[in-house]
This record gives C-alpha cells, structure tokens and sequence, in this order.
C-alpha cells in the first residue's frame, strides 16, 4: 500500500531495524512493485553550466563556491540534440537536462522549450532541472513535451538552512506544487553525507514520503565533497567525507519502504561506492542509475563499467514501465522501455563514452 501519511517515529523506526531485516522488507517492497533484476538507465547533460546565484553549499556551479569552475552560456539546442541522440543509441531511456539557474528567465523558456520538444520526437523521456518554476514556465514546459521535472528538497526541513540559504525550503515545495499542477512527473530527492545526522536523515526522507504525492523517481546522493565550495571545505579529507556505506544503504532501503512505487535512483557519489556497496544498494530497492562519465560536473562510473557490474549482478536495462507513470492520467506519453537494439548497444563495450558538456574534470554539483 502506499502511503502518504507516515510519522517520523516509522521513518524512525525502520533506520533503526537490524540490518538484515531491513533488507528483507526493502526487497520483498521492491519485488511486489518494480521487476527486481531491471534498472532503470538515464542520462544527465549539463546544458548550462556555473555561475548560479543560489549558494547551495554542496555545490561547485554555485558563483559564491571558488571551484575553478567557469560559466558558461546556455548551450545550443543542436548540440543538445546531439547529445541526446548519443544517449538513445547507448541505451539511455531517459534524457535529463539541468541547468545552472535559480529561475529560467522568460527569454530561455524559447530555446529550452526546443529541447524539450527535440528530445522528446527522438522518443526518449524527458527531464529538466532548472531551479525555481512559475505556473505559467511549468505549463509551458508541459506543452512543450516535458515528462519530469526535477528539484530536489536536498535534505531535512531542519538541516536546510546549514546548506543553503538563498531560498527556502516551502519555494522547493511550491515549486513542485506547479510542476505537479501542470501535470508533469515529480523527480525529487536530495543529498546524504553533508553532515548531518540520522535525525536529518529520517527528516528528509519523511518529507518526501508525505508529499501530496510520492515524486515519481527520488534521486539519492551521496555527497561529492568538492574543495572550494562550502561543504567541501569543511568535510574534505575528514572522517565525515564520505557517508559510511551501510548507513547509505540503510537510506535506500527506508526510501524504497516508505516510497514503494517510486524509482530510487543512485546519482552523485555512485563512482566511489564498492561493486558490494551498489549490488546492496540494488537489493535494497534501488533500481535506477545515471550512466555515461559525468553527471553534470561530477564523475560518474562509466558505461563500460555499469554494463560489467550490472551483468556481474545479473541485471538488464529496465523493460517495464515505471508503477507510478503507468496508473498516471498526466503520463506525458513516454513509452518507457528500450529497443531490443537499444538494449543490445547498452551492454556492449563502449567506445565512445558518452559526455556532458563540461570540460572540466573537477567533480561539482549533486544532481
Ligand atoms: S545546486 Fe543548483 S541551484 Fe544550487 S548552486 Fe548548484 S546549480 Fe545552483
């Protein structure tokens, strides 16, 4: 049953299951929702890169963080295009597209609408994250093709104001509200490792959980600590750089749990994990990644890489559609599975790695 009115003594209590048995429940959730052995592929493009007046302080794109990482432009909607047909022809289900921006600017919603539109006649998923919507950007990017629309709450309602103070946590919320009342498919989720406690762990997950509506994939992060921006300062080479393995699976199982027709997605910090950490993460509920080199500007593990683990582990590119995109009356009309050619390409040894626009191989911000 999935439920939207969770307490946070239930959050509390299922982090607080011996481990074993939390990965029992997690697993039999996962297998009565989603096909265990299929996991979901999508691909991350940077498409407007730095420069972001918001002081998100994980985050490397952040114009207060002192990155090295330069800003650039909004790119062309060709090269976006170009990009996009790179990762259908390598399996990619899903195109997601972010950009470095508190808000779309109205002389943007031209060129960003043309991408969206671009992808979406390829025959791939769309998504975009772009910060801050109005009604009428949501309504427009809807229009124009967009399926998801990504904007992660980051962390607990407590814990948010130590990681960014340049907006609140209700605009993340009101944002979503738009994206919803347009009719799009809700990407949320947020970044574990910053710092804070169990506490703030069960917090965020218990905002989640007890939104209107479950976001229809929850992105998982394990923070990238990266020297210059704020975090990063304060965590690199300590102790606390890196969340202890079994405590991030432990968050995976309790998101899967609480979140039961949800995908759970491994993004940002997924390239440090051990092969045992992610198969953990795998049988703990999580069925979807990010593949190519980068996301956005942190490593990620690559193609080649995923293709040997996920055959290590016996597990193909997702077939079946999403639960939650399957009973939605708003379903923006992606077929959500793979070509048998698609699927072949997605396992095959790459040769051609696919990349983001950002040169530069300084790990930056979480998706
Ligand atoms: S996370 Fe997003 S909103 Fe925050 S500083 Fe980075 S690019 Fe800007």
């Amino acid at each position: 049953m999935t439920r939207t009115d969770w307490t946070r003594g239930e959050i509390s209590d299922l982090f607080e299951l011996p481990f074993g048995e939390l990965m029992l429940r997690a697993a039999k959730v996962h297998r009565a929702h989603h096909a265990p052995g299929e996991v979901q592929l999508c691909t991350l493009l940077s498409i407007k890169t730095g420069g972001c007046p918001e002081d998100c302080g994980y985050c490397s794109q952040s114009a207060t963080a002192n990155s090295g990482l330069k800003a650039e432009k909004l790119m062309d909607v060709d090269a976006v295009l170009a990009a996009a047909a790179e990762a259908k022809a390598a399996g990619s289900q899903r195109f997601c597209m972010g950009a470095a921006w508190r808000e779309p600017k109205d002389r943007d919603m031209g060129a960003v609408c043309a991408m969206v539109a671009g992808v979406k006649a390829m025959g791939l998923e769309t998504c975009m994250t772009l910060g801050i919507l109005t009604g009428d950007q949501a309504r427009e990017l809807k229009a124009a093709g967009l399926d998801y629309y990504n904007h992660n709450i980051d962390t607990s309602p407590e814990h948010y104001g130590d990681i960014i103070t340049t907006r609140t946590f209700q605009e993340r919320l009101d944002t979503l509200a738009e994206v919803r009342g347009a009719g799009m498919a809700v990407c949320c989720g947020g970044i574990v490792g910053m710092g804070e406690t169990r506490s703030d762990r069960i917090g965020f997950l218990h905002a989640l959980a007890t939104l209107p509506r479950h976001p229809e994939s929850v992105p998982i992060n394990a923070l990238v600590p990266i020297r210059g921006t704020v975090l990063g300062n304060l965590l690199a080479d300590t102790p606390l750089a890196r969340i202890d393995d079994i405590e991030f699976v432990r968050t995976v199982a309790v998101a899967r749990i609480a979140m039961p027709r949800s995908m759970v997605r491994l993004s940002a910090g997924r390239e440090s994990m051990s092969e045992a950490a992610q198969a953990l993460c795998f049988l703990a509920g999580a069925n979807s990644i990010f593949t190519g080199d980068k996301l956005l500007t942190t490593a990620n593990a690559g193609e080649g890489q995923d293709a040997a683990l996920l055959a290590k582990l016996g597990m193909v590119p997702m077939q079946a559609e999403e639960p939650m995109r399957k009973s939605s009356p708003d379903r923006g009309g992606g077929s959500g599975t793979l070509t048998e050619g698609a699927l072949s390409a997605a396992w095959a040894p790459s040769t051609t790695p696919l990349r983001v626009a950002v040169p530069l191989p300084v790990p930056g911000r979480n998706e």
